[in-house]
C-alpha cells in the first residue's frame, strides 16, 4: 500500500516515490541547544519519529539526519549572560536532548551534525553562491541575493510583490513581510565566536547551517525533509535558495511540516509562563511516554492544545492500555472458539495501514487500536499480536507492559499506613493517606491489601 503525504512544495498529498527504491534520506531541523527542548519542540520530535516509523512500517530503510544548532544569536546571547565559553553553554541542553529522546522512545538518528563541527561545509556553499553571483558582500558580510533565484517563495508561497530584493535582513528569525536578501555569512563581531574564510573572518548564519549539514549526509537532493511549520518561512524557504542556488540541482522532493502544539490555547511564552519541558512533566509525576500518547491523538498537521488536564487523560489511556496488554500476554483463550479471527486480523491490519499511510494519520490508527482491544470477535492473543504490531508505529512501549514505578518515598509511607492501619491508629493513618494523595498518588485497599493509584 502506498505511503502518502502533504507535501509542502506541491500543497498536495502526495504518493510518496522514493530516489531509490525502499531507502529514504530524511532530514528534521532540530534543536537549538540554549535552553531544554520545550513539549512544542518535542512534538514536533514526536511526530517526525512517527514520519520515520510509518516508513519503516512500510519496510523502508530510513538514513535519518538531524542536526544540532550550537551556534546562533539566541546561544551567543545566552552564554554571554551566563559567562560561559559557547560549548560549556550548550554541551548540558544538548545532552538533556538526546536523554528527552530516549524517554519519549525516539528512534536515535544515523547522525546528529553539530554545526560547529560543519563550518568548511558551509564556506565551500557560500564561496559557490559568491562565484555564481547569486551572493554578494555588503559590510563585511555576505548576503544571498534572492532577486537572483527565480523559485524563491515558492515554498511558502510568497508574491512577487511581497519580495523586497535589495534590502537586507541579519537576524536570523524573522516574519514574511521582510522577505529580503538574507545572511549567510555574518561579519566578526567583538566578543563573538569567529572562524576564517575566504571571504571574511565571521560566523555562520542559521539558515546554511542546515543546508550543509543535509547535503553532507545525505547528498545534494534527497527526499524528505521536516519541521515545524514555523520554519517554512524562511528557514526551509532560504535552504532551498542556498541548496539548489549552489548546486543546480533539486534539493528535496518532499517538505513536511507540523502544527504547532499550545498550552491552554495559547502560543507558549516566557511572559505567559507556559513555556514547559519534560522536567515539569515528570516533576508533576507523569510519564514522558502520557505526553507520547497525547501527541498520537491529534492529527500533525492539526494544531494541538496542550493542557494538563489533557495530559491526565492520556496518562490514563497509557495506563490503561498497560493494563490490558499485560492481561492479554497471560490469558488463555483460544481462537477456535471465535469464528473468522483470521479474516479479521487482516482486516485490522490492512485498516491499520491504510491510516497510517494516508498522511499519517495517527489518531484514527488510536482509536482502532481501541476498537481491537474492546473487540468482543478477536480471541486475546491475536488482540495482543496486533497491539504489538502497531506498537511499532505508536512507539508506546506497550509490550514492555511495565507498571509504572512508584517512587520509594510513597511506599515508605503506605507501608506506614499500612502498620498503623494495623493498629487501628485509624488518625494517624488517615494523615498519612492524605500525604500520599498531596503527592500526588492514592491508597486503595484491595482484598488483597493496599494498593496505589496515581491520583
Ligand atoms: P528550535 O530549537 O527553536 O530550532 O526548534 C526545534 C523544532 O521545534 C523546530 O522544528 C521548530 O519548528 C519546532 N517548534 C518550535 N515551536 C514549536 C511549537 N510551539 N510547537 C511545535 N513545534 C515547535
Ligand atoms: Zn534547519
Amino acid at each position: 500500500m502506498a505511503v502518502k503525504f502533504y507535501n509542502t512544495l506541491t500543497r498536495k498529498k502526495q504518493v510518496f516515490k522514493p530516489l531509490k527504491p525502499k531507502s529514504v534520506g530524511l532530514y528534521t531541523c532540530g534543536p537549538t541547544v540554549y535552553n531544554y527542548a520545550h513539549i512544542g519542540n518535542l512534538r514536533t520530535y514526536i511526530f517526525e519519529d512517527i514520519l520515520r516509523r510509518v516508513l519503516e512500517y512500510s519496510d523502508y530503510k530510513v538514513r535519518h539526519v538531524m542536526n544540532i544548532t550550537d551556534i546562533e544569536d539566541k546561544i551567543i546571547r545566552d552564554a554571554k549572560k551566563a559567562k560561559k565559553l559557547i560549548y560549556e553553554f550548550t554541551e548540558p541542553y544538548e545532552k538533556a536532548f538526546y536523554g528527552d529522546l530516549k524517554k519519549l522512545n525516539i528512534k536515535e538518528a544515523y547522525r546528529y551534525p553539530k554545526a560547529t563541527a560543519h563550518i568548511p561545509e558551509m564556506i565551500k556553499i557560500i564561496s559557490a553562491l559568491l562565484k555564481k553571483e547569486l551572493a554578494y558582500k555588503a559590510d563585511g558580510s555576505i548576503y544571498f541575493d534572492i532577486s537572483k533565484f527565480k523559485k524563491y517563495g515558492r515554498l511558502s508561497g510568497l508574491k512577487k510583490r511581497e519580495l523586497k530584493a535589495g534590502a537586507r535582513v541579519d537576524n536570523d528569525e524573522y516574519a514574511k513581510e521582510n522577505a529580503e536578501d538574507f545572511v549567510l555569512w555574518k561579519v566578526k563581531k567583538a566578543g563573538e565566536p569567529w572562524w576564517r574564510a575566504p571571504f571574511g573572518e565571521g560566523r555562520p548564519g542559521w539558515h546554511i547551517e542546515c543546508s550543509a549539514m543535509s547535503m553532507k549526509y545525505l547528498g545534494p537532493t534527497f527526499d524528505i525533509h521536516a519541521g515545524a511549520v514555523d520554519l517554512i518561512f524562511p528557514h526551509h524557504e532560504n535552504e532551498i535558495a542556498q541548496s539548489e542556488g549552489a548546486t543546480g540541482k533539486k534539493f528535496v522532493n518532499y517538505f513536511i511540516e507540523g502544527e504547532h502544539l499550545l498550552v491552554d490555547g495559547e502560543k507558549m511564552s516566557k511572559s505567559l509562563g507556559n513555556v514547559f519541558n519534560l522536567r515539569d512533566i515528570e516533576t508533576r509525576g507523569f510519564d514522558p511516554l502520557a505526553f507520547r500518547y497525547l501527541a498520537l491523538t491529534a492529527h500533525y498537521r492539526s494544531k494541538l492544545n496542550f493542557t494538563w488536564k489533557s495530559l491526565e487523560a492520556a496518562q490514563n489511556a497509557l495506563d490503561n492500555l498497560r493494563e490490558v496488554v499485560k492481561n492479554l500476554k497471560t490469558a488463555t483463550q483460544h481462537s477456535n472458539i471465535l469464528k473468522n479471527v483470521g479474516m479479521l486480523k487482516k482486516r485490522s491490519m490492512g485498516k491499520f495501514t491504510k491510516y497510517i499511510n494516508d498522511d499519517l494519520n495517527a489518531p484514527r490508527a488510536l482509536a482502532l487500536l481501541w476498537e481491537v482491544v474492546k473487540s468482543q470477535k478477536l480471541d486475546n492473543k491475536t488482540k495482543y499480536n496486533l497491539i504489538v504490531d502497531f506498537d511499532k508505529v505508536f512507539g508506546l512501549n506497550l509490550a514492555e507492559s511495565k507498571t509504572e514505578k512508584i517512587p520509594s518515598q510513597i511506599l515508605e509511607l503506605a507501608k506506614d499506613r499500612e502498620k498503623y492501619r494495623k493498629e487501628k491508629n485509624f488518625k494517624k493513618s488517615d494523615e498519612i493517606r492524605k500525604k500520599i494523595e498531596s503527592l500526588g498518588w492514592l491508597v486503595e485497599d484491595a482484598l488483597s491489601g493496599p494498593k496505589l493509584k496515581r491520583k
